[in-house]
């Protein structure tokens, strides 16, 4: 079983903001104890009281909000986030990042969280599907955050077996995404900060975070499928979607 946990970012009714982000990642059920692990040893070197209670969320990190704000320096706080994004690499195995990047006015007829959730659902259900053709036979579950700002993924959520999408049903995933407390799991941490690292890099023009995780999206044959950008087609983007996507 493969296990995809999402998290967003941004807002979409806000138009302050030009995008809407899904992040996430893809683990097969024995590396998930290996990433939690290495996320639990991460805060536990922070030197906070009470590591255990720390929640990784990138927003809070950066701003120095709630415990992190007994973190002084910025660099320093940067540098945590940058830190357990990098823990992807002691996984065994490759690493499957997913991402949806949706500039809102690319898709003005559309609701960008249901765009994005679409993409990110579809995304993972053709790396299921890929993997059963080299012969895992594995199928798939989505795990969300409960506390989601997007009250819109929770209904997606709830429909997601109606029924009646463009883009069909999907094949390989078991059931109804499943909806978990942030504060019970290290891995939605993981996603949030996947989410806020597209929201930094697209929103921001700050991809310290984003250049942590840029070859871990999920790839096959030197195609990024893992992350979707939907952008105006004449925009330039050095993203790995946009990259190996050029024509
Ligand atoms: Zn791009």
């Amino acid at each position: 079983m493969y296990i995809l946990y999402i998290d967003d970012s941004g807002s979409a009714r806000n138009p302050n903001e030009k995008h809407f982000f899904l992040g996430g990642i893809a683990l097969f059920e024995r590396q998930i104890y290996h990433l939690d692990q290495a996320l639990e040893v991460l805060v536990t070197e922070t030197g906070l009281p009470e590591p255990q209670k720390l929640e990784l969320h990138g927003n809070e990190i950066l701003a120095g909000r709630k415990k992190w704000r007994q973190i002084r320096g910025r660099g320093d706080r940067r540098t945590i986030i940058s830190d357990a994004l990098a823990k992807i690499s002691t996984i065994r195995g490759p690493s499957r990042l997913f991402g949806v990047v949706v500039e809102k006015t690319a898709i003005p007829d559309r609701d960008p969280v249901e765009f994005a959730f679409e993409q990110l659902c579809s995304r993972f259900d053709q790396f299921l599907s890929r993997q059963r053709h080299d012969g895992q036979d594995q199928r798939g579950l989505i795990v969300m955050d409960k506390s989601t700002r997007e009250t819109r993924l929770q209904a997606l959520a709830a429909e997601f077996r109606a029924g009646g999408h463009s883009w069909g049903q999907m094949k390989w995933i078991a059931d109804v995404p499943f909806f978990v407390d942030s504060r019970a799991t290290r891995i939605i941490q993981y996603a949030d900060l996947v989410a806020y690292a597209l929201w930094r890099k697209f929103e921001c023009g700050d991809s310290e975070f984003f250049d942590v995780i840029r070859d871990r999206f999920d790839a096959s044959g030197g195609v990024v499928h893992g992350l979707h950008h939907e952008r105006y087609a004449n925009s330039a983007c050095d993203c790995p979607y946009c990259q190996t996507r050029r024509t």
